[in-house]
């Protein structure tokens, strides 16, 4: 495989960029090798700067639930921008997003738009304090909720990958106010509860975390959370800047029936471009700025092109069997790869919720952080590159989710499980 064009470019991005990239798990560092520089994607592939094509699981961290470029999303894009890119002003466009968003989250009255999922996260956070008067906010090891500061404690994929789970210049005042529990370990929650009873504004968690990996909740885990943060009088945020219309339309909330006090979006409500949103029940939300008190602004909240991408995206999904799809090639490929990994008499357990899913190389149950880490890293950053090279881009990390889209075919899936099945027999 010829990847001479991004090796070049990758030189040149170090001169300019840290570490060559804008986001550091594309650096590759956790799997060694160049990143492949993308120029262009098509459904279920994307071409490299090379030439080379790859059939695309990482679907930019989470986005494309309906592939590269889908028509309908690239024309609802074209259409707004030719109406002008942004006005700092209301435009309908946002209203359309907000009823689409509220009709479909069960837990969601009133919505607030903002540009990435960290600012969503961070601006539930505050809203959350502000609704309690407490400042402590409590979350699981592994879950990733944006690079805020606070929120950067035992946080997950990009710090897992990097060995830095904590970040400098992050000042120890913040972290102070973030516990960090095992996720699944409701007895965990109880004692931190039981220990500072009026402390805590809000418990965060990801309903089906992501970014250790897949690790879905235990059963009742959710609901305990409910309960505890009932009994003692704190918020619980739903991050579903991930599972928000990946796993069902409603989210994660929909899929177990549990209902959050806020809910924190992302990733496919954007359709690929960027676009956040925290909601919940409208007696909170109306504390924000200049609704209430709270303040929470952004130049280019509810953008127009973005606003347009997102109402696109979601009306695919509404209806139909979108979900039912995305499950079945989900379960295919999920199964397949433990089969094959089995046949090959390699360690794996796969987990899955859904369209969303990681391979452990591991022997043992994963079922929270500590779990996640006995998987054995080196072996997956040779079976990354073993699936590169016959042209299947996953995750560049073992703590990473593997999405499978709409555009992808049973095809794709069964080339896929042939292609690792020959990467499984180059790792025994
Ligand atoms: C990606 C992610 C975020 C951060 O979103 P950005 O748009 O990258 O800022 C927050 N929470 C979860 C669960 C995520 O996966």
């Amino acid at each position: 495989m010829q990847t001479r064009v991004s090796e070049s470019l990758f030189q040149r991005a170090q001169q300019l960029l840290p570490g060559g990239v804008d986001s550091p798990v594309r650096a590759f560092r956790a799997v060694g090798g160049t990143p492949r520089f993308l120029v262009r994607g098509e459904g279920a592939r994307i071409v490299d700067a090379d030439g080379n094509v790859y059939i695309d699981y990482l679907g930019s961290w989470g986005p494309l639930i309906h592939g590269h470029a889908p028509p309908a999303v690239v024309e609802a894009i074209t259409a707004a921008a030719r109406d002008g890119t942004s006005f700092g002003a209301p435009t309908p466009r946002e209203v359309e997003l907000a009823e689409l968003v509220t009709a479909a989250v069960p837990s969601v009255e009133m919505v607030r738009f903002v540009n990435s999922g960290t600012e969503a996260t961070m601006s539930a956070l505050r809203l959350a304090r502000a609704a309690t008067g407490r400042d402590t906010i409590l979350k699981f090891d592994g879950c990733y909720h944006g690079h805020a500061d606070g929120l950067l404690v035992k946080a997950g994929s990009g710090p897992l990958s990097l060995g830095a789970p904590d970040s400098p210049g992050v000042p120890a005042a913040m972290a102070r106010h973030t516990l960090s529990v095992p996720y699944n370990d409701l007895a965990a929650v109880e004692a931190a509860f039981a220990a500072q009873p009026e402390a805590i504004a809000a418990v965060i968690v990801e309903p089906i975390a992501g970014n250790m990996g897949c690790v879905p909740p235990a059963e009742g885990f959710l609901a305990g959370l409910r309960a505890l943060t009932e009994r003692y009088g704190a918020l619980l945020i739903f991050d579903e800047v991930i599972t928000g219309f990946r796993v069902a339309y409603g989210g994660a909330q929909a899929l177990y029936g549990v209902l959050p006090d806020l809910t924190c979006l992302g990733k496919v409500l954007g359709g690929g471009l960027p676009v956040g949103a925290y909601g919940g029940r409208r007696a909170v939300l109306e504390q924000m700025a200049p609704a209430g008190p709270v303040y929470q602004a952004g130049t280019l909240s509810g953008n127009p092109l973005a606003m347009a991408a997102g109402c696109a995206a979601l009306r695919l999904l509404y209806g139909g069997d979108a979900y039912a799809r995305l499950e079945a090639l989900g379960a295919r490929l999920a199964t397949g790869l433990a089969e094959e990994a089995a046949a090959a008499g390699i360690p794996a357990r796969v987990s899955r919720v859904g369209s969303m899913l990681t391979l452990f190389f591991t022997d043992q149950p994963v079922t929270d952080y500590e779990s996640a880490r006995t998987a054995d890293t080196a072996r997956y950053a040779r079976f990354f590159h073993a699936m590169l090279t016959r042209g299947v881009y996953l995750p560049p990390s073992q703590f990473e989710l593997w999405f499978v889209s709409l555009a992808h075919t049973e095809a794709d899936v069964e080339a896929t499980l042939a292609a690792a099945r020959a990467a499984f027999a180059e790792l025994r």
